[in-house]
C-alpha cells in the first residue's frame, strides 16, 4: 500500500450526488441503514461511475488502493470501493471522498484454495488501515519473501500498528493465508506475495550489481528514488508494487547514511 493523495470531487460527480439527495422521489431521505442498504446501493448505481473510475485511476496512478496491482478505468478491471461501508455510512455513500479504486481481488479467477484479497476479502468489515493516512502508510514495510508488515519504530501507537497488521492479514488478506507462526501457507489467488517477492529479488540483484560497480551510494540511490517518485506525480501511471521498490531503496539509503556517519 502507498499513500493516496485524495483529489477534489469531480464536478459531475458532486452534481449527481446533490441531485439524488435533493430529489424527494429518490427516497434518499427515508433510507435507514443497514436495513435499506439495497436501496442506497441502487442510488449509488445512478452515479456517473465511468467518471468516478477515471478520476480514481488517475489519483491512484493506475494501482489498486490495497494490493498495488494494475487497475484500469473500466468496469471489468476495477471496482469502486466505499472505504466507509455503504451499509453503515449513509452520508458517505454518494461522496467521492469516500471512494477508492480497487481490483477484483481474485474473484474472477479460479484457484484452489481460493484466497481472495482486497475488497473481495474485506466484505463489509470496518478498516483501521487507511491509504489516505500518510503516517500509517510510512510504517508499511516488506520482508524479503514478499510479506507485508507494519513497522513499530515509525512512531505509531503500538495498538494502532497491531490493528493495521490484523487488517492487512485478516481483513484484506494481503499476505494470503498465514499459519499460526506467521508463515505463509497459501499465497492469494492474485499471487500478491510472489509479485512482491519478485520485486525484492530484482532489487537485491540490482544492489549487488551496483555494489560491484562501486556506484551504490546515497546520492545514486536518491536519483533512483526521485525517478520512481516521479511516477506518482500528476496523472502518471506507476509500476505495479512500486511501494516495494521504493521501500527497499529508501531502507538501503538509510543504512548507507548510517555507515557514512560511523
Ligand atoms: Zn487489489
Amino acid at each position: 500500500m502507498i499513500y493516496i493523495r485524495k483529489r477534489r470531487t469531480p464536478e459531475i460527480v458532486k452534481k449527481k450526488a446533490d441531485e439524488i439527495k435533493s430529489t424527494p422521489d429518490s427516497g434518499y431521505d427515508e433510507i435507514e441503514l443497514p436495513k435499506d442498504a439495497g436501496q442506497l446501493r441502487s442510488l449509488f448505481n445512478e452515479m456517473p461511475k465511468d467518471e468516478i473510475r477515471e478520476a480514481l485511476c488517475q489519483e491512484q496512478h493506475g494501482l489498486c488502493a490495497y494490493c498495488m496491482r494494475r487497475i484500469r478505468p473500466y468496469r471489468e478491471s476495477m471496482k469502486i470501493e466505499h472505504y466507509k461501508e455503504l451499509s453503515y455510512y449513509k452520508e458517505d455513500a454518494l461522496d467521492y471522498q469516500n471512494y477508492l479504486g480497487v481490483c477484483y481481488g481474485g474473484e474472477k479467477e479460479d484457484g484452489k484454495p481460493h484466497v481472495l484479497c482486497c475488497d473481495a476479502a474485506r466484505g463489509a468489515a470496518e478498516l483501521t488501515i487507511n491509504p489516505w493516512d500518510k503516517r500509517q502508510m510510512e510504517a508499511i514495510a516488506y520482508q524479503r519473501n514478499g510479506v507485508i508488515y507494519i513497522r513499530k519504530d515509525r512512531g505509531l501507537d503500538p495498538e494502532l500498528a497491531d490493528q493495521m497488521q490484523r487488517d492487512v492479514n485478516e481483513k484484506l488478506q494481503l499476505n494470503g493465508i498465514l499459519d499460526k507462526n506467521g508463515k505463509v501457507r497459501y499465497d492469494t489467488t492474485t499471487k500478491l506475495i510472489a509479485g512482491r517477492r519478485s520485486i525484492c529479488d530484482s532489487v537485491h540483484t540490482q544492489f549487488e550489481r551496483w555494489d560491484r560497480k562501486k556506484c551504490l551510494n546515497v546520492d545514486f540511490l536518491q536519483d533512483k528514488i526521485s525517478k520512481l517518485e516521479s511516477m506518482l506525480d500528476g496523472n502518471n501511471i506507476a509500476d505495479e508494487y512500486i511501494c516495494v521498490r521504493l521501500y527497499l531503496y529508501k531502507r538501503k539509503q538509510e543504512k548507507l547514511r548510517k555507515q557514512k556517519k560511523q
